[in-house]
């Protein structure tokens, strides 16, 4: 069975592992003689699936017990608006950093909930760094500050987590479970499944329980954290089979030995490629500063668009797939999510190398 190099952003790679285990059970689950879709969410069977995973997700990111852990629907686009609903608590203000294109996206939906004060932006630089503490604006008064750990479409990073006086809540849609994360020091973090985590449909949420309770009134149950947390993610039929695949995620996770092992591995793979790319004599260009530059997603450029595109195609005959940049910025972009072989990057950079003999 050939399977590709596949660096797309998202949905993205998935263990070869965790496909063969959820194949080999996908008929019969745990003896049931029933796939895991096929079972009720009630079920004693799946309860106990939701159960371990929850526990492992604790176990990998040291989640603290005054935490909820949520398994929920809508993406990471739904906690965009689910946030200032249930965390504005009667003020009516938050502030957000504003570092790329998905952060951008949470800032305009947020707007229709409350006043938004953009504190930071890293627009005046072409979105190539984050922002230094030292520039922020940060309001006393603001129900939390929002941040966007890694943004995906620019691949900029940041290297430690903002410390504001008011709760912090973490879009780490594409990079939660790649590195370690200090939850405590988080009033929430939310990511979708389809990233580093698992497949499309799931979306966690670890929220510190002392900030819920003043959820706006308009707010539907369906979206309510206290709510959905009362009734464990289970106050209509969640989403099973991706909650099942994050399952076996975390367990594929904990067989690596836990988060280290896995973030030291995801270091290697992006030093091999950022080495290529700066080594490649500007033949291949990313223009983050080095500081900020995303272990998940690397973006780069070439000289123009038409070797761009040859570059695409001939990537594409070659076996690497999903390389290509996100529409709002062009280009060409490896997404080296957890799943991402070290094997498939030196692949990458091989050919990348014989790419630029050919046309360099
Ligand atoms: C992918 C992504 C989103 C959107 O996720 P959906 O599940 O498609 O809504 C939001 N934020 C970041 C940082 C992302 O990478």
């Amino acid at each position: 069975m050939a399977r590709s190099h596949n660096f797309s952003a998202g949905p993205s790679a998935l263990p070869t592992e965790v496909l063969q285990e959820a194949r080999d059970e996908f008929f019969d689950f745990s003896g049931s003689g029933m796939s895991v879709m096929e079972i009720s969410h009630r079920s004693e069977l799946f309860m106990a699936l939701a159960y371990q995973a929850e526990q492992d997700l604790r176990a990998i990111l040291d989640v603290p017990k005054h935490y909820k852990v949520l398994f929920l629907h809508g993406g990471a686009s739904m906690q965009f608006s689910q946030v200032p609903m249930n965390l504005l608590r009667g003020k009516g203000t938050a502030d957000y950093l504003h570092t790329g294109l998905w952060s951008g996206k949470a800032v305009e939906a947020a707007r229709r909930y409350c006043d938004v004060r953009v504190v930071g932006s890293g627009e005046p630089w072409g979105f190539d760094r984050i922002p230094g503490a030292a520039e922020w604006h940060l309001n006393p008064d603001a129900a939390y500050l929002h941040y966007t750990e890694n943004e995906t479409v620019h691949g900029v990073q940041f290297a430690a987590a903002p410390t504001p006086e008011v709760p912090l809540v973490c879009d780490a849609c594409s990079s939660l479970l790649s590195k370690p994360i200090n939850v405590a020091r988080h009033g929430l973090i939310y990511a979708a499944a389809q990233k580093n985590i698992g497949a499309a449909g799931v979306t966690v949420v670890i929220v510190d329980e002392a900030l819920l309770g003043g959820a706006l009134p308009m707010t539907p149950d369906i979206l309510n954290y206290a709510r959905l947390a009362r009734a464990e993610s289970m106050l209509n039929t969640p989403a099973t089979f991706s909650w099942y695949l994050t399952g076996l995620m975390l367990r594929w996770i904990l067989r690596q030995g836990g988060i280290r092992p896995v973030h030291q591995a995801n270091l290697a793979k992006a030093r091999l490629l950022y080495g290529a790319i700066d080594g490649s004599g500007g033949f291949y260009v990313n223009k983050v500063q080095p500081a900020f530059r995303s272990i998940n997603n690397v973006p780069f450029t070439m000289a123009c668009p038409v070797l761009e595109k040859s570059f695409l195609r001939l990537a594409d005959l070659s076996g690497f797939k999903g390389l290509k940049g996100h529409a709002a910025v062009g280009g060409i972009r490896a997404s080296i999510y957890n799943a991402v072989t070290l094997a498939s990057v030196e692949a990458l950079v091989a050919f990348m190398q014989d790419f630029q003999s050919r046309h360099g």
